[in-house]
This record gives structure tokens, sequence and C-alpha cells, in this order.
């Protein structure tokens, strides 16, 4: 079968490796100049199963309306005249019921176990490097409060069969010994060994040279116009190539991976999904002859920082605004992030020459993905993977080859 896979971000990429390993001719098409340059850029690098839990939870309502009109946040809504973001933040609410919760930590604990299993036999098959370090991520808690809740988190995912423990302050500095001149005061930690961090952009660049070598074919700098439909079923792609000359592609099947761009794709054949962009920011910080880096992923988990050493490189991602599909870098929140990383981690790199950067994450209320069919038979969806694409990616990718070949996947998720 030909295969057009619309969109080369990290599920995009993810989404080739496995389609071609089945033996279908894959071509890739993105407007960007290579795999991996929006929102799988520069995030926070972490494949985190133990962050299963979605921002929608019971919690969450209480401390969106504490943060209200506070610009350093970690949660933002700034208010659109846009019938799709109201009608996201409703569904968001809804979310956060305790029994919509815990399905939705369940459904997406499942994936990401299952993605990282497929993230390991990909990476013993082809070798790949993309900075990554293989231990553990350690969630740093200052609140008492947060720490209590932290609990009854763990007790949920060690009943689920992963492994995760809580851990004194003491126990947290043992783990991460740059922690010991840090100005926050930590009371206490969860940590999950077998987590682990990398460089997402890295990995898809890379995993595009070897989708390459194995006959997938990339047609980057060319803008996805519209897909074409005909007698209940997508006929074709139009594309506008960089020089401005627009073309037609066709295939037997369409799989959609366009992150936070797929509703506007969708909408005109009448699929509408519920994908809205939340938009977070990363600074990465050179590391180069600095003593103090820390040498394992952490999370802060009062800031909501993800913090990750990519080898000679700190990453440090956060912050989640509700404002449209605007991408740019808001100087005082990058402020922000870095003066909360300089307390904890005072000679962790050179701060003054960390690089900003803003992404997009595709997020459903309830952060599952949508992955699967569409109700036109040749039209596939791998989208939606909101704080956890680059977790999730391996996983969905080797899900959605098998969904379009007619097999059931081997992972228990709400597949469409
Ligand atoms: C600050 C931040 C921190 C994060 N930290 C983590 C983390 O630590 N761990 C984790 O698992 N996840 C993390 N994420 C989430 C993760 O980065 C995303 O879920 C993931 O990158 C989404 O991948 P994607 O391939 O779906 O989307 P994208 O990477 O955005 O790919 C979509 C692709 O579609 C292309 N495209 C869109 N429209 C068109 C068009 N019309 N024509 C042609 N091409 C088009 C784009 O160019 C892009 O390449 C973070 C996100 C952010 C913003």
């Amino acid at each position: 079968m030909k295969i057009l896979i619309l969109g080369a971000g990290v599920v995009g990429v993810t989404s080739a490796w496995y389609l071609a390993l089945a033996g279908h001719e894959v071509v890739v098409i993105d407007r960007q100049p290579g795999a991996g340059f929006e929102t799988s850029f520069a995030n926070g690098g972490q494949i985190s199963v133990s962050h299963a839990e979605p921002w929608a939870n019971p919690s969450a309502p209480g401390k969106i309306l504490s943060w209200l009109g506070h610009i350093d946040a970690p949660l933002l809504f700034r208010p659109r005249l846009s019938l799709r973001q109201w009608a996201w933040g409703l569904r968001f609410l809804y979310e956060c019921l305790p029994a919509r919760t815990r399905d939705n930590t369940l459904q997406i604990l499942n994936l990401a176990l299952y993605s990282r299993a497929e993230l390991h036999q990909l990476r013993d098959a082809t070798n790949i490097r993309y900075d990554h370090l293989e231990r553990g991520i350690l969630h740093l808690h200052s609140d008492p409060d947060e720490l209590e809740t932290a609990r009854a988190r763990v007790e949920l995912m060690r009943a689920s069969g992963f492994d995760m423990h809580l851990k004194t302050a003491q126990q947290c500095i043992e783990i991460e010994p740059a922690l010991a001149v840090s100005r926050v005061r930590i009371v206490g930690g969860t940590y999950s060994p077998s987590d682990e961090c990398g460089d997402a952009h890295m990995f898809s660049r890379r995993l595009e040279g070897l989708c390459q070598q194995g006959g997938v074919d990339f047609m980057f700098q060319s803008t996805i116009m519209r897909l074409l439909s005909e007698r209940g079923r997508i006929t074709g792609v139009s594309i506008r190539h960089v020089e401005g000359n627009e073309q037609t592609i066709h295939g037997d099947a369409y799989l959609v991976c366009l992150g936070s761009f797929a509703p506007d794709m969708l909408a005109p054949l009448g699929i509408r999904i519920p994908v809205y962009p939340v938009k977070g920011y990363s600074l990465t910080i050179p590391t180069q002859g600095y003593e103090g880096t820390p040498q394992v992923c952490l999370t802060d988990e009062s800031a909501k920082l993800a913090i990750s050493p990519l080898g000679l490189r700190l990453r440090v991602a956060g912050t989640a605004e509700l404002a449209g599909y605007d991408a740019e870098v808001d100087t005082g929140r990058c402020r922000a992030i870095l003066d909360r990383v300089e307390q904890l981690f005072p000679d962790a790199g050179n701060f003054s020459r960390a690089a900003p950067w803003g992404g997009l994450r595709p997020t459903t209320p309830g952060n599952v993905p949508i992955i699967g069919r569409t109700r036109i038979a040749n039209l596939f969806l791998n989208t939606g993977h909101g704080t956890l694409g680059w977790t999730l990616a391996c996983g969905s990718g080797h899900a959605i080859a098998d969904i379009i070949a007619g097999r059931k996947p081997e992972v228990e998720f709400g597949f469409r």
C-alpha cells in the first residue's frame, strides 16, 4: 500500500518507521526543512511514564483559579473569542472529575509503558543515539500538601505495575547530589527509576535518516493545503512547494500527524477532533565546564518544570498557555523559568547563554491522544499527544501501523 503521512514531527516520523517496517511504500510531507522542527524541536526531553496523570485532574480547577492574574503561573488561560477554545475549556473541566482522571491516567499509562518498550527495541535494533540518559526521573516537591497528593498517585501507578517510590528530601539529594546546594527547600519527592530522557529533535532527525535508508520518501518544505475527497474516500493531498508551485499527491491511505494543526485540516471533511494548542516554553542552557549540572532527569513539581540533562546542555521546559496559535516566546515567562532553575541549581550552566523556545502542544482535554480510524475508510489519525508526544511516539506509531494493516494493536487503549 502507498501511505501518505501528513506531518513529520516525532509522531509522524515514528509512524513512518513502523509503516515502512511493515512493508508499505511511505511518503512523508511537511512544511519544515526536516523532521521534528515544530513542537518536537526543543521539548522537555522526558520519556516520562510517571507523568501519565493528565493536567485535567481533581486538583486542577482550584489551582487554575488561584493562578489567575499571575504572569508566572504554570498554567495560564488567555481568553479568546473562540468557540473552540471555550468548548475545549469546558471539556477540560469535565475531565477533572475523579473517575475521568483515573480512566485517562490508566489509558495513558498503558500506552506509555508500551511506547517505552518500543523505543528500547528501536534503539537496540538501530543503535540510534540522541543524547539520551537512562537514570530515571526524580520528581521534586517543595510543597508538603502536594507531596501528600503524590502519595496517592504513586499508589495508583504501583498498583498498575509501574516502578515508582516516595523519597525523603535527603534521599532526593542522594539521587541527585547537585541538589545539596539548592536554594529551594525540597520537602521530598518521588522517583521513577525506569523513566529516561533524550533529545526528541535529534531522535526525529536521525530516525528520518534511517527511514530514508529504508526507502521512505520525505517531501519537505511542502505545505499541505487540503485533503481531497470523492465518494467517501480521500483521493489526494494538495500541496504547495516552497518555490510556490502546487501539486497533488495520491496514495492508498492517508495518515494525519499534524499535531496542533490537525483540526483545521480535518474540519472541511466534517471531522471534528478536540485538539487545542497549549503553548509551552523551554530554555536550553550550555553546561560545558560547570560543576553543578544535574546528572539525573528531574521534574520540579511545584513549578511544573521538566529539567533534563541532554549531553552538554540542560533543557528546562514548562508552563502552559491556552492562547490560540501564537507560538511567540514571552521573555517574562522564560525569565521566571530561568530564575527558578538558578535557585535550584546555582552552578548548573551558563544561564546568560540560555536559548529560549516556544512550542504548541497538540492537546486533548484529557491528554489522551487520538489514534486510529475515521469515518472515511482510508483516512487515519495519530495526533493530540499533548504533554507526552515524545513519551508516546513509538507506541502510537507502532499501533497505527497495526491498525492500518487491519491488526489489533498489542496494547489496551481506546483506539478509534
Ligand atoms: C514546552 C514543551 C515541553 C514538552 N515536554 C515534553 C516531554 O518532556 N516529554 C514528552 O513526552 N512530551 C513533551 N512535550 C510534548 C511533545 O513535544 C509533543 O506532544 C510532540 O512534539 C507532538 O508531536 P507531533 O509530531 O504530534 O507534533 P509536531 O512535532 O508539531 O509535528 C507536526 C508536524 O506537522 C507539520 N505541519 C503542520 N501543519 C502543516 C501543513 N499545513 N503542511 C505541512 N506540514 C504541516 C509541522 O511542520 C510539524 O512538523 C512538550 C511540549 C512542549 C511545548
